[in-house]
């Protein structure tokens, strides 16, 4: 048997007519970019996420960075964030020339919020809470510290659509919730795609100035923006997953729960569940001290896997300017280190989890 970590083919296969019908319809249409089915589509996440306003972009990482931006965060200004996250969670900092300070995760792969305080300075603009692998961070404490400091909150929710914390969605937690729609994520596109939800009409408003290169009248500017405008195929194909997204969801969980109790190894650590935190899986992750030899293990017999994710941003080339060096982070990077996702996906069937779940216990 041969199991990959994700198949995306059976989350189009699933819905195929209904796909194929929106697809034809927006090509028909002879309208390609902001129009009807952006529209309907900004309506009904907002609806779902429990938000008064959604905006389309073009990727998960522009609504990040669209996000610091409309809030005035810039040049100077500190923005706390979890140092195991995925890259494009400190790109958004750092792209509006923003500090990224970086704080080691807790047993849920989250920030630790018990860190935070102490890394706050009078430079701190703002916490982006990251909902990592589809579960909520702790955001009882999380809001008290940005009360408490008068700080911005804003959510990178893109591995999480739909997840809650003490029964509210993440995403309405701060002033802006970021959304990224990449294929592989909870609620996928067929390309690239994304979005904020705010309940501040002047912050909504200011995002769709921005991600249309700063214009609200044709050809009158205000703003240098950006071009991040959600395509009309892709909301519309959005639209027919997003009407779906709750039994996609449970069906994410029962796979979770199956994992959570089938897996017995005691050379394996399966994800802790925060209380309160209902999570959407966007990954299943696992920990192994000798993770290259349970990849290499499961490889052989056909179980595909994929490290999320092996170099921390603190290490990776690109923020080498930040002058952190190894062991910087040790939290952060024993994770690095030692976590492997494995096969977690739309249309896995009982007996692909079944042979995923001898293997890993027979290793
Ligand atoms: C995918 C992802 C992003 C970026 O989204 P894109 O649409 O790929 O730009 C940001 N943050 C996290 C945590 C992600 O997983």
């Amino acid at each position: 048997m041969e199991i990959k970590p994700n198949r995306l083919d059976r989350g189009f296969f699933r819905y195929q007519e209904e796909f194929e019908r929106k697809a034809l319809e927006v090509l028909r249409s002879g309208w390609y970019v902001l129009g009807r089915e952006v529209e309907a589509f900004e309506k009904e996440f907002a609806a779902y996420i429990g938000s008064k306003y959604c905006v389309g972009l073009a990727s998960g990482l522009d609504a990040l960075w669209l996000a610091f931006r409309v809030l005035g965060i810039g040049a100077g200004d500190e923005v706390i964030v979890q140092a195991n996250t995925y890259i494009a969670s400190v790109m958004g900092i750092t792209i509006n020339g923003a500090i990224p300070v970086l704080v080691e995760p807790d047993e849920y792969f989250n920030i630790d919020a018990d860190k935070i305080e102490e890394k706050i300075t009078d430079k701190t603009k703002a916490i982006l809470a990251v909902h990592l692998y589809g579960q909520a961070s702790n955001m009882q404490k999380i809001q008290q510290i940005c009360k408490k400091y008068n700080l911005r909150l804003v959510e990178d929710c893109a591995q999480s659509h739909g997840a809650c914390f003490q029964g509210k969605m993440t995403g309405t937690f701060g002033d802006i919730g970021c959304f990224s729609f990449y294929p592989s994520k909870n609620l996928g596109g067929f390309g690239d795609g994304g979005a904020i939800v705010t309940d501040d009409p002047r912050l909504a408003a200011d995002m769709r100035i921005y991600r249309n290169y700063g214009s609200e009248k044709r050809y009158y500017n205000k703003v240098v923006g950006a071009n991040s405008r959600l395509d009309e195929l892709q909301a519309g194909l959005l639209r027919v997953r997003l009407a779906h997204i709750g039994e996609l969801t449970k069906e994410r969980r029962a796979i979770a729960q199956k994992y959570q109790e089938g897996i017995v190894n005691s050379g394996i650590q399966l994800p802790c569940i925060r209380e309160g935190a209902d999570s959407v899986w966007h990954q299943y992750v696992i920990r192994c001290e000798q993770r290259q030899k349970l990849a290499d293990y499961l490889k052989e017999k056909g179980i595909g896997t994929i490290i999320h994710y092996p170099i921390p941003p603190h290490l990776s080339e690109a923020y080498h300017y930040l002058g952190y060096t190894k062991g910087s982070f040790p939290i952060t990077e024993r994770y690095a280190d030692t976590v492997l996702s494995i096969p977690m996906y739309n249309g896995m069937t009982l007996g692909e989890q079944d042979f995923v779940m001898d293997a890993i216990n027979q290793f």
